[in-house]
C-alpha cells in the first residue's frame, strides 16, 4: 500500500491515460489553432487589400484636393484650369469636346490630373501611404485577436464566441463577417495560440500585400468607387451642368437641380455654338449679354419662322426661361481669342463663316493667347 502510494514510478503509471488524454488535447487544440489561425487570416487577406487600397485611395484624394491648383478649389476653379491647359494644347477637337460635353471633358480631365499626380509622386507620397496604412491595420487586428481572446477567457467562451468579438471589432475597417468562416471545423482551439498564430501569419499576409502594389497595379485594384479620381469628381462635378441655349457656357450654380435661375459670369460668343444670321451662312459674332441689351434685335429659337425679341428671350420657351443673362455681366476676352485662333476650325465644323454680318472685329485679332489666358484669372 506504501509502495503504491509513494512509488513515482508507479505513481505516473496509473496517471499514465490521463496525462496522455491531456497531451493528445493539447496537440489537437494546438493543431486547431495553427489551422484555424491559418485560414483567419487567409481569409483575411482579400478584405484586408481592400480595406488598404480604399483608405489610401481616400488619403491620396485628400491631398490631392489640397496640393493639386486645379483641383483645389470649386468647379469654376476647374474650368479655368481646364480652358488654360486647352489653350496651351491648342487642339481644336478638344475644345470641341469641352463645349459639347462639358462633364465628360471635366471628369476625363479629373482623372487625368490624378493619374498625373500617381505617377508623379507614388515613390514620395502613395508608397508611404500605404505603408502607413498597413501598418495601423496590422496593429487594429492584432489588438482585435488579443482582446479577443482575453474577452473569451474570462467568460469561458468558445471559438464562435472569439470570432464574434473579433470580427466585430474590425467590423468598421474590414468587410469580413463570422459567415465567412462558416464550414472551418475548429474544435477545442487554444485561444492564447490562436493569438499567436495570428501574430506570426499576419505579417506575412501584409507583405504579400505590399509587395503587390506598384504603380501599375493601383490603378487596377480600387474598386471603381474607392478610385481617388472618382471620389474627387464626386465632390467637383455634383453641380448644375446646364448650358446656356445660345452660347452653351455651363451654368455656375453649384448645386444639381437648383430652383434659382441658371447663371454663369461669363457668356461666349455665339458662332462658338454654330448660331448663324438668320437666311446666311455666316456665324454669329454676338455674345448673349450684349444682345439682351438691345431693343431691336431677335432671334429664332426653333427652326421655325417664330422669332422673339432678345430682351423678352425667356418667352421663347422652356430652354430660356430659366435662364437669368443681364447686360452688366462682365466679357471675357479668352473667346474673342479663341474664334481668332480657331476660326478656320470652326467654319468647317460648322460648314458656316464669319463673314459679312458675321465678321470677326479687327480688336478681337489684337488679344494674344496669353492675354487670353490671364482674362480667365477674372474666373475667381
Ligand atoms: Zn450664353
Ligand atoms: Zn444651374
Amino acid at each position: 500500500m506504501f509502495r503504491e502510494v509513494n512509488d513515482p514510478v508507479l505513481y505516473l503509471k496509473k496517471k499514465r491515460n490521463e496525462y496522455y488524454s491531456i497531451f493528445k488535447k493539447y496537440c489537437d487544440g494546438a493543431t486547431s489553432a495553427a489551422i484555424f489561425g491559418e485560414i483567419i487570416c487567409q481569409k483575411l487577406k482579400r478584405p484586408i487589400e481592400q480595406s488598404l487600397y480604399k483608405q489610401t485611395a481616400r488619403d491620396l484624394a485628400d491631398e490631392i484636393r489640397s496640393n493639386c491648383p486645379s483641383l483645389n478649389g470649386n468647379r469654376s476653379n476647374l474650368e479655368k484650369h481646364i480652358l488654360k491647359s486647352l489653350a496651351e494644347e491648342g487642339k481644336f477637337y478638344a475644345f470641341n469636346d469641352y463645349i459639347q460635353y462639358p462633364k465628360d471633358h471635366f471628369k476625363s480631365f479629373i482623372t487625368d490630373e490624378v493619374n498625373q499626380y500617381i505617377r508623379d509622386q507614388f515613390i514620395i507620397s502613395v508608397q508611404p501611404k500605404m505603408n502607413k496604412n498597413i501598418e495601423d491595420l496590422q496593429k487594429k487586428i492584432l489588438t482585435a485577436a488579443h482582446e479577443s481572446t482575453e474577452d473569451v477567457e474570462v467568460k469561458s467562451g468558445d471559438v464562435d464566441l472569439w470570432l464574434k468579438f473579433f470580427t466585430q471589432m474590425l467590423s468598421d475597417v474590414l468587410i469580413f463577417s463570422v459567415k465567412d468562416l462558416s464550414g472551418v471545423k475548429h474544435d477545442n482551439v487554444f485561444f492564447k495560440l490562436l493569438e499567436d498564430v495570428i501574430i506570426t501569419e499576419l505579417p506575412f499576409i501584409m507583405s504579400d500585400i505590399s509587395r503587390e502594389f506598384s504603380t501599375d497595379t493601383f490603378n487596377v485594384k480600387l474598386d471603381a468607387n474607392n478610385r481617388p479620381d472618382e471620389i474627387l469628381i464626386g465632390h467637383l462635378c455634383q453641380c448644375c451642368w446646364v448650358q446656356c441655349p445660345f452660347c452653351r457656357a455651363i451654368c455656375t450654380n453649384t448645386i444639381e437641380d437648383h430652383d434659382e435661375d441658371y447663371s454663369v459670369p461669363f457668356h461666349r460668343v455665339n458662332g462658338i455654338n454654330g448660331i448663324k444670321y438668320k437666311g446666311t451662312t455666316n456665324l454669329s459674332v454676338e455674345i448673349c449679354k450684349t444682345q439682351v441689351s438691345s431693343n431691336m434685335t431677335y432671334f429664332y429659337p426653333d427652326s421655325t419662322d417664330r422669332r422673339v425679341f432678345w430682351r423678352v428671350y425667356r418667352s421663347a420657351g422652356e430652354r430660356f426661361e430659366k435662364w437669368s443673362i443681364t447686360p452688366d455681366l462682365a466679357e471675357l476676352p479668352y473667346w474673342k481669342w479663341f474664334v481668332c485662333r480657331f476660326q478656320k476650325d470652326l467654319e468647317k465644323h460648322y460648314k458656316k463663316t464669319f463673314q459679312n454680318r458675321g465678321k470677326i472685329p479687327d480688336e478681337w485679332r489684337q488679344i494674344t493667347r496669353q492675354e487670353a489666358v490671364e482674362s480667365l484669372d477674372k474666373y475667381i
